[in-house]
């Protein structure tokens, strides 16, 4: 027998089902939108301008392909820092942030979940918002670490559940254990914190002594601003906190497959900062050895040089507000030509609808604000639409005949 015949056919996976729906259905107008990138008017993903320049100067310099370090391009790595936190943050200029080059934000979760598993001195549990982005959990359990859930959002209210979290963050998250926090753009439920709820849950979490996962996944497409969707990221930082970020830049400069991410573990002296990366940088060793170089390049290029960065943020805001028009648009469509719509409502989000057969939309979209949409020419039964349609998130399914 084969060395794999007791292998079973592992979980469907509800996204590739979806795109898998999607290649199927005949009609000339569907819309992808299964998967969180950014299409253009042609329905393809976009590669910004202020990328496609940076290429264009780094193919000038005819750069070799040498190994980098396991830690990755140091220049990348400060202004990662500087992006997150603010050129005046003050760990920066104490020189405490272990920063390291990693595969996208899920590499860098997974050399953080690593690091935790070893050396965190507190509870190894680490608490999730209900919901949370569907891997979160997938890339804890790999590890061998526990994860429990605190009250997000609430089904009911379909709204934000900020005082469940309050009351979980006090009562049943225990003290020094893991709380992962979204740092804005919660996925999926789009609601965040208010500054004000911020600067209460960074006080209460320092009291606590928790150490904090940022996960910055769509930093920029909260508010259109990088520095203020930064808010509550630095205010935790800036308060004491023990934190630790992850970030990319894969929505943001659209690098999906580039996988240019970096992970910051808050220190507290330089000593404990070189501790930290020499630890991490036998993680990574182990793991995959090397970061990719192509897309930490493309952003160092950028972020490193003010006229790029400045068309970058320019074309990002163009990119956010246009999101936001789109959905506006698709509203209004659907409340004058739906025939059949689907809404996935996760949120107080009445515009969270996709429909059947009537859009004259091309681009595929998505926002932090709402969900992921699907159209079909097809009418789904609402069991089958549960089944396919992220499984592990207790959203509301609605189709209805219009
Ligand atoms: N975290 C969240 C909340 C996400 O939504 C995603 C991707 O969709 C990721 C992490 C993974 O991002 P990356 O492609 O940078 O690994």
């Amino acid at each position: 027998a084969s060395f794999w015949s007791k292998v079973e056919l592992g979980p469907p996976d509800p996204i590739y089902g979806l795109t898998e729906a999607y290649k199927a259905c005949k009609n000339p107008k569907k819309v992808n939108l299964a998967i969180g990138t950014y299409h253009d008017d042609s329905g393809k993903a976009y590669v910004l301008k202020c990328v496609r320049k940076a290429e264009k100067l780094l193919d000038s310099m005819r750069l070799n392909k040498a190994y980098p370090t396991a830690l990755g391009n140091e220049r990348y790595r400060r202004l990662c820092e500087e992006l997150a936190l603010g050129r005046d943050s003050q760990l920066m200029k104490n020189g405490v942030l272990a920063s390291m080059q990693c595969i996208s934000r899920t590499g860098a979760l997974r050399v953080a979940l690593d690091f935790i598993k070893s050396f965190y001195a507190g509870k190894k549990v680490v608490y999730l918002p209900n919901p949370t982005w569907g891997n979160h959990k997938h890339l804890i359990r790999e590890t061998g670490l526990a994860y429990e859930q605190y009250r997000y959002y609430d089904n009911k209210t379909v709204d934000m559940d900020y005082r469940g979290m309050l009351d979980d963050i006090t009562q049943k998250i225990p003290n020094d254990a893991v709380v992962l926090l979204h740092g804005c753009a919660h996925n999926p439920s789009g609601h965040d914190p208010s500054r004000t709820q911020w600067e209460e849950l960074s006080d209460l979490i320092k009291q606590k002594n928790l150490l904090v996962i940022f996960d910055l996944a769509y930093h920029g497409y909260a508010s259109g601003h990088f520095e203020v969707d930064a808010y509550a990221v630095r205010r935790f930082v800036e308060e004491g906190n023990k934190c630790v970020i992850i970030q990319s830049f894969a929505k943001n400069m659209g690098l999906y497959g580039e996988r240019a991410g970096c992970l910051i573990i808050t220190a507290e002296s330089v000593e404990e900062k070189r501790k930290i990366l020499s630890q991490c940088e036998e993680i990574i060793k182990s793991m995959y050895q090397y970061p990719p170089i192509h897309g930490a390049r493309i952003v160092e290029k950028i972020l490193g040089d003010t006229g790029l960065k400045a068309e970058w943020k320019l074309e990002f805001k163009l990119m956010s507000d246009r999101l936001m028009s789109i959905r506006r648009t698709l509203k209004t469509k659907l409340q004058k030509k739906a025939r059949y719509v689907i809404g996935i409502i996760l949120l107080n989000n009445v515009e969270c609808f996709a429909l059947l057969d009537c859009l004259n939309l091309r681009a595929g979209f998505w926002t932090p604000r709402s969900t992921t949409l699907f159209m079909t020419d097809m009418k789904i039964e609402y069991s089958n639409f549960h089944k396919i349609f992220l499984p592990n998130i207790s959203s509301r399914t609605i189709i209805t005949e219009n």
